[in-house]
């Protein structure tokens, strides 16, 4: 059994020997392999340092990063693929297709070829083929992302034991055996994203306290930095601008990568491209001295964006700064001296460096893998999911039914019933996300649940039950309790469902507070409007002769204004002929004792 560090820019495979986790290199003696492939042709994949490589030479068939776009909507990051050498297009359901020699790929196959790669360097090196492996994903990827990247393992022929965060297999690798009580948090910086969880170590029990992060920040956006300065550099001083070649671009990249890593350990370096572009009298070299100070001033905005992260995760844990004994620093990233100033200043702390930021997450998966066998008996590893998970309730509401940061695996049922009378059909829509609107939130699917038992309006009760596995990974059902009637689902890889689906995730939840409480007061106060119509039109149904001529008026009266206002969404009117209509009703002690069910509703 080994483990899998499947990473944007480094890919790391471990196994466990004489109970010591351990890196396997690979066929070219490097035990990092680069995540990057080189498709001479679609079957031919070549994938790691070779294939780097041709990231110059042949930018329109190496594919890097592939990572960040895994289990994403075509639409989703649309942004991101507009950027790439090599030509993007949307499948006819919205997922990604890279286009390479006249055919098409999909991320998860390029992630498949680079696992079919780890999974060789394992067998040769133990000499028999391990099917058997621990995944590790950034601890904030969503479900789809999840389901991507198992998907690619098993189309790689790997048996995926468990899809872990790479977080807390850092922390594993980090804390195993240390019989030490702790609070940790493991800042992850790689290539393309930024994950911060702070967990619990007593003794062997890991437990995941809380995790927050950026899909979309990683070393990568520090080289489109940089690499943006330098283009601007050559076109000031040559009138050429080298962004409209390939070529140029891919060798700007590469040397902006080469001067962000010297300028780890030197305080300056000299970024040089000879025969970088073309003018009208003859090829021009550019050559130019970046200091360090000059170099975090560029990448100032990215590394802001670092802290937010800190922040929410401590918050969510209901910690203190002051509360974290120990930060662990992994992911290539991190080796930046402005991030470990970035980690001193927000933590008050220096941080801890005992692990190999390259190697600690294959390291931890590799444990991972031995505590499932059963090779290592001693650890609990208790993780969280990263966001809230729930359904979509009558006027749009996102009803959360798993709370972001909850230990899993975990299991909810709750509760619902029907809007209409003799609803046959209820459709749960499924959605993961931070915000209070349900088309603010990622649509994850769409169960339908037919052969409700036939009655009126709101007594149905419908059982939804969510389940989030040991991987991460979701299912939904919905039972009628009267007729039985069930359906339940694993939630597979997204599939789309209505335009206005966006991922929010945490940080846009917050911005975005005050609106989320002005639509849910908005949707309350036409709820509140609906559900006094209801019980007063049913009132008037039941009781019509204990009613006065004169009040049965005004009541019918005030019920046709009441619908006016609702359907203007006239927010003064509805309050007040809502106010007046009950101010009648009331007068009948009748209408108090009609009490109406108070379970939530879902269309
Ligand atoms: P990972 O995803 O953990 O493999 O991290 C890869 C990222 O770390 C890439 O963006 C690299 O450019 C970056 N990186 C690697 N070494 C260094 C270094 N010495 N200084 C700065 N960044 C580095």
């Amino acid at each position: 059994m080994i483990g899998i560090d499947l990473g944007t820019t480094n890919s790391v495979v471990a196994y466990l020997r004489a109970g010591q986790a351990e890196v396997i290199a690979n066929s070219e003696g490097a035990k990092t392999t680069p995540s990057v492939v080189f498709y001479e042709t679609l079957d031919t994949p070549l994938v790691g340092e070779l294939a780097k490589r041709q990231l110059l030479l042949r930018p329109d068939r190496t594919v890097r990063s592939v990572k960040r776009l895994m289990g994403r909507r075509y639409s989703e990051a649309k942004d991101n693929l507009a950027k790439l050498p090599y030509p993007t297009r949307p499948s006819a359901d919205d997922e990604i297709r890279i286009l390479i020699d006249n055919g098409e790929l999909s991320p998860e196959k390029v992630s498949c070829d680079i696992l079919r790669k780890m999974r060789a360097t394992a067998a040769d090196f133990l000499g028999e083929e391990s099917a058997q492996a621990v995944v590790t994903v950034p601890a904030h990827f969503n479900d789809s992302q999840r389901q991507a990247t198992k998907h690619a393992a098993e189309q790689a022929g790997i048996e995926v034991l468990r899809i872990i965060n790479e977080p807390t297999a850092a922390a594993l690798a980090y804390g195993l055996r240390k019989q030490k009580a702790e609070r940790v948090a493991v800042f992850d910086f790689g290539g393309g994203t930024f994950d911060i969880s702070i967990l619990e170590l007593d003794e062997d029990v890991f437990e995941v306290r809380s995790t927050n992060g950026d899909t979309e920040l990683g070393g990568d956006n520090i080289d489109e930095l940089l690499s943006e300065a330098i283009a601007g550099w050559i076109l000031k001083e040559t009138g050429v601008d080298p962004g409209v070649d390939v070529g140029a671009r891919q060798r700007i990249r590469e040397a902006a990568e080469q001067a962000k890593c010297e300028l780890s350990s030197l305080a300056s370096t000299v970024v040089s491209l000879p025969f970088i572009v073309a003018g009208p009298r003859g090829p021009h070299h550019f050559s130019r001295e970046i200091q360090r100070p000059e170099f975090e001033a560029l990448v100032r905005p990215v590394l802001d964006r670092l802290k937010e992260p800190c922040a929410r995760a401590l918050s969510d844990g209901g910690l203190r700064r002051a509360d974290i004994h120990s930060v662990i620093l992994v992911g290539g990233s991190t080796r930046i001296p402005a991030v470990q100033q970035i980690v001193r200043e927000f933590f008050g702390l220096e941080p801890n460096k005992s692990v190999n930021p390259d190697e600690a997450v294959a390291l931890g998966a590799a444990i991972q893998a031995a505590v499932l066998s059963g090779e290592i008996e001693e650890v609990l590893l208790l993780d969280v999911t990263p966001l809230s998970l729930g359904i979509e309730v009558e006027g749009g509401v996102f009803r959360v039914l798993i709370p972001r940061n909850s230990s899993i695996p975990t299991a909810v049922k709750r509760r619902f019933t029907t809007t209409r009378d003799n609803q046959e059909n209820v459709d749960v829509h499924a959605l993961q996300g931070e915000r209070s609107a349900a088309a603010e939130n990622r649509s994850l699917a769409h169960l339908r649940l037919s052969g409700v038992a036939p009655s009126p309006a709101e007594v149905p009760e419908i059982e939804v039950s969510f389940a989030i596995d040991a991987n991460g990974i979701l299912s939904v059902s919905a039972t009628d309790l009267t007729s039985g009637a069930q359906k339940e689902m694993i939630v597979e890889s997204y599939r789309p469902a209505g335009e206005q689906e966006a991922e929010r995730l945490a940080a846009e939840a917050e911005a975005q507070a005050e609106q989320d409480r002005e639509f849910l007061r908005r949707v309350g106060r036409r709820q509140a409007a609906l559900a006094t119509q209801r019980a007063i039109a049913a009132f008037m149904e039941s009781s019509g002769e204990l009613i006065t001529e004169e009040d049965g008026a005004a009541l019918r009266q005030g019920l046709f204004r009441l619908d006016v206002a609702v359907h203007a969404d006239n927010q003064e009117a509805v309050a007040e002929t809502r106010a007046a209509l009950l101010e009648i009703a009331q007068k009948y002690p009748e209408f108090l004792q009609a009490g109406r069910p108070s379970v939530e509703q879902v269309e």
